[in-house]
């Protein structure tokens, strides 16, 4: 299990009075999900916002008698859920969706996603991060871990946009990989990023894959990330075969080769982890490792069905992720939570697994705990970070909405609500989305500008390609 006291250390700790003074917005009227405990729900909810922190969550009456109330700018969210805002524990930013389909991983992989690689710049890197941060709030997502490159310029437009963000470079050095990442570039990313925009950008250490990375590589990135007190992030055991070629070359699964490398740990979060025998959940476990379970692109590359129960009831934090924008083909979390939940039934042929509220727990505190957020954010009680999603439940899809012993407000969230019902998004006491309006970029500019580089990007592409 994470330790919630965890040794990534972050500037973002929720102590210390920085609310005394600020602005005040209380939500109220709302179906509020603080996710602090299982299966609360609190039905004419409320929520005070201070500043950048969370003052006071329960019912209307009880938050209005709070005298902080006072004056505060109020905001009905009558007919809405509020829950804490989206963890997304694996993305890539990228602009390469519907352009690849139906192809094995490996092939996908080679003929499409890494001469795309190639031909990156850092002007085209950030106008994907800029396009990918901006659709992930406006669907309710107040945190990302991004594995991308170039990315001082993910940096700039997660501060510029107002989501937090954990950047990851992608380093690879085994030969024929040269143009990701390497160990000094994620090193000269931590030296300028480290943490930025008040601790809401964080860098880590990241390692694209077992087979694009010597073992020195993987020395190094650990002792880089305990030199700088920060995570390490990479993917693992996403295809049979990853796992048949692991065994070829090194005798050993791959959870096994990477214990064996020495980069696990509770600052560490994998993705995928599709294919593990009981052995590699146990050292999973016991190394405090975390996971970041992809469903969407599990199920769209056809790896297979992670054992997220077994990795839960092992004690192993297990985080939503999108994946790249490529392996999904969208960002929207809620639709992930569904997603997740059928994957678990489908695969275990049990109904009573992919419980609402689990997915719900793996999507908001969990996915804090993996990203060691938790002590800032993931929830929604006093002291911590204002990071809030509305979600309106008065479509007709996500009508009745009943109360008490019938109560379905957080089946509605999983199965029935998409990104497209989020009306309202704070990271840090900002409104960076109001009433379905981003406040902090335009989405037409953002689209135009998506557009302009993904043209210039397959351009350089094709113009790189032998023949
Ligand atoms: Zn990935």
């Amino acid at each position: 299990m994470s330790d919630p006291t965890s040794p990534v250390s972050d500037p973002t700790s929720a102590t210390g009075d920085r609310s005394a003074g600020r602005d005040r917005s209380l939500l109220r009227g709302a179906f509020v999900l603080p996710m602090d405990r299982p299966r609360r729900l609190i039905e004419g909810g409320s929520v005070l916002l201070e500043g950048d922190t969370i003052v006071a969550v329960g019912p209307d009456e009880e938050v209005a008698a709070d005298a902080r109330s006072a004056g505060a700018t109020v905001v009905d969210l009558a007919g809405h859920a509020v829950l804490p805002g989206l963890h997304n524990c694996h993305l890539h930013s990228g602009l390469l969706r519907g352009t690849a389909e139906s192809l094995s991983l490996w092939d996908w992989l080679e003929t499409y996603v890494d001469p795309a690689h190639r031909a990156l710049t850092p002007e085209i890197a950030a106008v994907a991060s800029r396009q990918c941060y901006a659709e992930s709030v406006l669907a309710g997502t107040t945190s990302v871990m991004d594995m991308w490159r170039h990315m001082a310029g993910s940096a700039a437009e997660a501060e510029a946009i107002g989501l937090r963000a954990t950047l990851v470079p992608y380093v690879a050095d085994v030969e024929g990989y040269d143009y990701f990442e390497t160990l000094a570039t994620n090193r000269a990313l931590l030296e300028s990023h480290r943490t930025a925009a008040g601790g809401r950008v964080r860098t880590w250490v990241g390692l694209e894959h077992l087979m694009y990375c010597t073992p020195g590589c993987f020395a190094d990135a650990a002792a880089m990330a305990a030199e700088f007190d920060t995570g390490l992030h990479t993917h693992s055991s996403e295809s049979l075969w990853e796992v048949q070629e692991s065994l070829k070359r090194w005798g050993r699964r791959p959870i096994e080769v990477m214990y064996e490398r020495g980069i696990l740990g509770p600052s560490t979060v994998i993705a995928h982890c599709v294919w593990l025998d009981d052995r590699e959940i146990r050292i999973l476990a016991e190394t405090g490792t975390s996971v970041a379970h992809c469903p969407c692109s599990n199920m769209k590359l056809s790896s297979g069905p992670a054992r997220v129960g077994a990795l839960r009831a092992a004690g192993v934090a297990v985080g939503l992720g999108s994946d790249g924008e490529k392996e999904n083909n969208n960002l929207d979390l809620l639709e992930e939570m569904k997603v997740a939940s059928l994957l678990q039934k489908v695969s275990t042929l049990d109904p009573t697994t992919g419980d609402p509220w689990d997915v719900l727990t793996m999507a908001t505190v969990e996915g804090a705990r993996v990203l060691g957020l938790d002590a800032v954010t993931g929830s929604l009680e006093p002291g911590k970070r204002a990071d809030v999603v509305a979600v309106d439940l008065r479509g007709l899809h996500t009508t009745p909405v009943l109360r008490g012993a019938d109560s379905n407000v957080a089946a509605h969230l999983v199965f029935a609500a998409s990104g497209r019902d989020v009306t309202d998004v704070w990271v840090d006491g900002v409104r960076l989305v109001d009433t379905g309006r981003p406040t902090t970029f335009d989405v037409a500019s953002v689209r135009a500008d998506a557009q302009a580089a993904a043209e210039e990007l397959f351009a350089r592409r094709a113009a790189l390609s032998p023949g």
